[in-house]
């Protein structure tokens, strides 16, 4: 189905202590759909994409990924984010275990993928990401760049339904940042459905389906990317993109 939502997060409101950090964000995103995130740091960008994974409680609102609701009681956390693929600003990769062991471990242990299965799959994901050559390398070995990119097999070797990406560039050394962008649009192109987080602008330009600027606890706006980049309607966005562009 086309039209199909796979995350819908209605009203969510959340703070810290006295620090309001989401104020009534709601979001929804469809099937294939590239979303990207941007906005100023401290405004919640890492936080609402925290809940999309049950990753944060809420004080109010509601999520929805893949027709089950997060914030329930009868919810099963581990079933929901098995759809949920998540990468962050730093990899977390084991360092004792190879590359192609990182990528299998979860799949093996949460999916009851058979070992042989488990190779066969990753084998694809580190093609895709270019580092098949690297399957039998530790983490060590490798530049940021490339254990990021062992980060998104890892995540897509769970098959999941949604991506979420919070930063997953801002850690690399400037010319790491390309190779992992450029895998990230592939996966756009074959029809992942994607939420980022990013500072990359070029990349949100060329990519997105939707740009959603936050501020504040806030989405301000959201548009195309011509609308948002080339016309934004918020002064806030204004200023943030004469900040940043
Ligand atoms: P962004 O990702 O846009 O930079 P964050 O979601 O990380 O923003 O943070 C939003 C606000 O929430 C900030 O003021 C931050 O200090 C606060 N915050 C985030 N996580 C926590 C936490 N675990 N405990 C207390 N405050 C937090
Ligand atoms: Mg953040």
């Amino acid at each position: 189905m086309l039209d199909e939502k796979i995350v819908i997060a209605k009203h969510i409101h959340k703070s810290f202590g006295d620090n309001e950090v989401l104020k009534d964000v709601s979001l929804s995103v469809h099937s294939g759909e590239v979303v990207v995130m941007i906005g100023p740091s401290g405004s919640g960008k890492s936080t609402f994409l925290r809940t999309l994974n049950g990753l944060e409680t809420i004080d109010k609102g509601q999520v929805m990924v893949n027709g089950q609701l997060l914030y329930d009681k009868k919810v099963n956390l581990n079933q929901v984010r098995q759809n949920i693929g998540m990468v962050f600003q730093h990899f977390n990769l084991f360092p004792n275990m190879t590359i192609l062991n990182n990528v299998i471990m979860a799949a093996i242990s949460t999916k009851h993928f058979t070992p042989e299965k488990a190779r066969q799959e990753a084998k694809k994901y580190l093609d895709m990401v270019d580092l098949s050559e690297k399957m039998n390398s530790y983490p060590a070995q490798l530049s940021g760049g490339q254990k990021q990119r062992v980060a998104i097999a890892r995540a897509l070797e769970m098959e999941p339904k949604i991506m979420l990406f919070d930063e997953p560039t801002s850690a690399l050394d400037p010319e790491m940042v390309g190779d992992v962008l450029e895998v990230m649009q592939q996966l756009a192109q074959n029809g992942m459905t994607m939420i980022i987080v990013t500072h990359e602008m070029g990349f949100a330009k060329r990519v997105a389906d939707r740009v959603v600027f936050f501020s504040d606890g806030m989405i301000q706006e959201s548009g195309t990317p011509e609308e948002v980049f080339d016309r934004p309607a918020s002064p806030r966005t204004q200023g943030f993109l004469e900040r940043v562009l």
